[in-house]
């Protein structure tokens, strides 16, 4: 299509006079895989559309919000009635109590939670919480794992920022960073060393128990299992980041896992947003009842939010989980995810395309490499030119997948056999131009 006629490119053009890289968040122009960012008319189902009317089978489900798909008949109705009551009022509400009481029942490691607008001001309150409650200032976090983009956080993380190139961002003084520390991800020696060294003084470990923000990376069991014990052993809090993971890879999220393998695990604090917002901005942040009561009003622990627990996004989420929970749905939908995963092996066995791919729940992960990588360098070391030659073949077909290789991939519920298939198919045929020359 020539720029003239290309409505993406035209849009584009504006933006970028209005909105720095005419974007509202970095990855979304295509920086790293070069070409023109689609501008999403409207959604349905697994579908998406851009401006010119083209459609797309949606593996990106805005970042993982959408696992119902778009336009859910139940959240729709949710969301219609709530806006209709007010869209948001500075006093509480009975739905906040719904929404958390909803949450706290399918994650029995929290006693309380508190709801905020996004994920990264979830993962920033958790660890003010974390430091007010052990009276420490050091943390480990690792590498490859995102938290949102929270000065003290924003240490070598593994979305947006390293399609620049940059470890870390401009802007945020050393001094603010001093107490991180950055580990490598699944390496238990390094782990230990650090604990050994710097233990005593360790507020918490933040860790993406699945990690969706260097593509699909498991923490292995004994990693984690060791996470857990040297934390207890040190007083150190254990704080999980289910931003992506929960109600995402299980309906007990990634936790519920990790508790079937290691009997009694359980981590201190939890963070979740994207899919318990159901597309709306909604996250929050939660654990025992002795900690989250350090919590202002009632402890010395300060955060707030004007939107915080909005009506309408409460209503979406509360929707969402409720459907989530239904008897089966986790089931059909890991099928699914793995038919996917199932079939894109195939096809690259086929095409003699060296590979890999991992799935739990409704999220999945590839790779151009034979064997699943366990850390981000490894994940980094995917060519980067044969990865845009896979994004845009596929694209260019109809089927959108985040665009940069260090990102994971959703199913939604509204994905059918017959998306997957189709998938697989267009999938086939580009991974014919990748073929070893
Ligand atoms: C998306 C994400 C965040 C940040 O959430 P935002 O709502 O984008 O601020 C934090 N942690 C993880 C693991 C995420 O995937």
């Amino acid at each position: 299509m020539t720029p003239n006629t290309d409505l993406n490119h035209t849009l584009f053009e504006r933006a970028r006079q209005v909105i720095p890289g005419g974007v509202n968040s970095p990855v979304r122009a295509f920086k790293a895989v070069g070409g023109t960012p689609r501008f999403i008319k409207r959604a349905q189902g697994a579908y998406f559309w851009d401006a010119n009317g083209q459609r797309y089978i949606d593996y990106i489900g805005s970042w993982g919000p959408m696992i119902l798909g778009h336009g859910h008949p139940a959240v729709l109705d949710a969301v219609q009635k709530a806006a209709i009551d007010g869209f948001s009022f500075g006093a509480p509400t009975e739905r906040e109590i719904e929404l958390a009481e909803e949450i706290l029942s399918l994650m029995p490691s929290m006693d309380m939670v508190r709801l905020v607008s996004s994920g990264t001001e979830a993962c920033m309150s958790a660890l003010r919480l974390a430091r007010g409650a052990t009276g420490r200032s050091k943390i480990i976090k690792f590498e490859g794992c995102y938290h949102g983009h929270a000065d003290a956080l924003l240490v070598k993380a593994g979305s947006g920022l390293a399609t620049f190139g940059h470890p870390t961002s401009a802007g945020v003084p050393p001094e603010v960073v001093q107490h991180t520390l950055v580990l490598e991800y699944n390496n238990i020696q390094q782990l230990e060393e650090a604990f050994a060294l710097h233990g005593a003084d360790l507020a918490c470990l933040m860790i993406e128990p699945i990690a969706g923000n260097m593509n699909f990376v498991r923490a292995s069991v004994p990693f984690m299992q060791r996470c857990r014990e040297l934390c207890s052993q040190y007083g150190a809090l254990l704080v999980f980041d289910e931003v992506m993971s929960g109600f995402r890879v299980a309906l007990g999220s990634a936790q519920s896992l990790y508790a079937q393998a290691i009997p009694g695990f359980k981590p201190d604090l939890t963070v979740l947003g994207k899919v318990i917002g159901g597309g709306m901005p909604l996250a929050a942040f939660g654990g025992p009842r002795a900690i989250m009561e350090l919590m202002a009003p009632l402890g010395p622990v300060y955060q707030a939010g004007t939107l915080s627990g909005n009506p309408v996004a409460t209503a979406c989420g509360l929707a969402t989980l409720r459907e989530i929970r239904k008897p089966g749905f986790f089931d059909a939908l890991s099928r699914k995810t793995q038919s996917l995963v199932d079939g894109l092996k195939a096809a690259a066995a086929e095409a003699g395309v060296p590979f890999s791919a991992d799935c739990q729940g409704g999220m999945f992960g590839f790779f151009l490499m034979p064997e699943l990588p366990q850390n981000y360098a490894t994940v980094m070391k995917t060519d980067n030119a044969r990865f845009n030659t896979l994004f845009h073949g596929l694209l260019d077909r109809g089927v959108y997948i985040a665009p940069a290789l260090y990102e994971a991939g959703f199913v939604s519920a509204a994905h059918t056999e017959a998306d997957i298939a189709e998938t697989v198919s267009v999938a086939s045929d580009v991974f014919k131009l990748l073929r070893p020359a």
